[in-house]
């Protein structure tokens, strides 16, 4: 398979820029933070475990993260093209064991995008959406929190990506069609 990460801050577009991208290329979006929310709806003791961090603003530990992961990769049918990875990896050392996955399944990760949108903005984007969505991280609160994270734990994944060779920073302001544009120029040229 042909991965592809889109990573940034919380609030950066993820979920929206990977919707088109799934839409022109043919992948399937895997966001673990959909995964995570899956698990708590159904009520399981992990779910609960689960809503406590996620509540807080806090990261899920990286066993657990790979695992979840791992399995719902292997669910996929055979024929899946690729993945539209978002929201993982979080941190350098889900990065490596991704990348140690991708060697042992004979997949690789070809591009990296990395949406930039400054602070304030991304502060303001998600009180709306929090406003809209009810989603119980997405208060003011938590939100700097899960933006100091991001600066402390998440940020470093960039550096490791830029080594390999595979990284893009696309900026993640304006209208969403012009966001997606600026992506579809470095993916036409990695998966067509
Ligand atoms: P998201 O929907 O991507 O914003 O993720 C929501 C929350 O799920 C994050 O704030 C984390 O608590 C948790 N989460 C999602 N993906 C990961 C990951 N790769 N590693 C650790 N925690 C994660």
């Amino acid at each position: 398979m042909t991965n592809i990460i889109i990573c940034g801050a919380p609030g950066s577009g993820k979920g929206t820029q990977s919707d088109l991208i799934v839409d022109r290329y043919g992948l399937v979006h895997l966001s673990t933070g959909d995964l995570l929310r899956a698990e708590i709806r159904s009520g399981s003791q992990l779910g609960k475990k689960i809503d406590s961090i996620i509540s807080e603003g806090n990261l899920m530990p990286d066993d657990i993260m790979l695992s979840l992961l791992e399995q719902h990769i292997k669910s996929l049918p055979a024929d899946t093209k690729g993945i539209i990875l978002d929201g993982f990896p979080r941190t350098v050392h889900q990065a490596q064991d991704l990348e140690d996955l991708m060697l042992r399944t004979g997949d690789s990760t070809v591009a990296v995008i990395d949406l930039h949108v400054g602070e304030q903005e991304l502060i303001q984007r998600l009180i709306y959406r929090g406003q809209v969505s009810g989603r119980a991280d997405d208060n003011e609160h938590t939100i700097r929190h899960r933006l100091e994270v991001y600066h402390k734990q998440t940020e470093p994944v960039t550096a490791f990506y830029q080594q390999l060779g595979k990284y893009y920073r696309i900026d993640g302001t304006g209208e969403i069609a012009d966001i997606f544009e600026r992506i579809s120029r470095t993916l036409d040229e990695k998966l067509n």
